[in-house]
């Protein structure tokens, strides 16, 4: 903390909030030990989905859904070894039982860091779609692709690629 009021002075305002962002959990919630360790005790119970519905959607995305999970990898002494799990999903159409596209999944320690971590992953992650879209030759095909256009180009990686390489 002590080195962020040094930050004024270097970095424009834009830069000063995504700084100041990451010490809250949320606009108002700073991070405490206490959060951490009731988030890691209510993940023990139960699988934490919430989702966001986009209307009028963003860039033809009209649904984002965020996922911290508690994974079990391996048994020692007869003792589960447990991971956090986080991955984000995102739809383009209001169809019931649409296949979702998936934008990233990261696995992190079962501890408080590994949770700031991952609250983090999942807030990066989910402003990463926000901001890149659908490309759109892909999504106006026949079976509609939900890939995500690389900046300022308006197209994915699939068609940047074609178009640099192939045409
Ligand atoms: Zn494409």
């Amino acid at each position: 903390m002590a080195n962020i009021p040094q930050l004024e002075h270097v970095l424009p305002g834009p830069a000063l909030l995504s700084v100041n962002e990451m010490c809250e959990m949320a606009p108002g919630i700073p991070w405490s030990n206490q959060i951490l360790d009731d988030l890691l005790d209510t993940l023990s119970n139960a699988n934490i989905v919430p989702e966001i519905n986009l209307s009028p959607p963003i860039k033809g995305i009209t649904r984002i859904q965020a996922g911290i999970f508690r994974e079990r990898t391996k048994k020692v002494k007869g003792v589960w070894q447990c991971r956090i799990m986080a991955t984000v999903l995102y739809y383009s159409t209001d169809i019931p039982n649409e296949h979702p596209a998936e934008m990233g999944q990261k696995h992190f320690p079962m501890d408080r860091m590994g949770m700031k971590a991952a609250f983090e992953f999942l807030r990066t992650t989910v402003q990463n779609i926000k901001r890149r879209g659908l490309c759109e030759p892909c999504h106006a095909r026949e079976r509609p692709m939900k890939r995500l256009r690389v900046d300022g180009t308006g197209l994915c990686f699939t068609c940047l690629l074609k178009k640099a390489a192939l045409e």
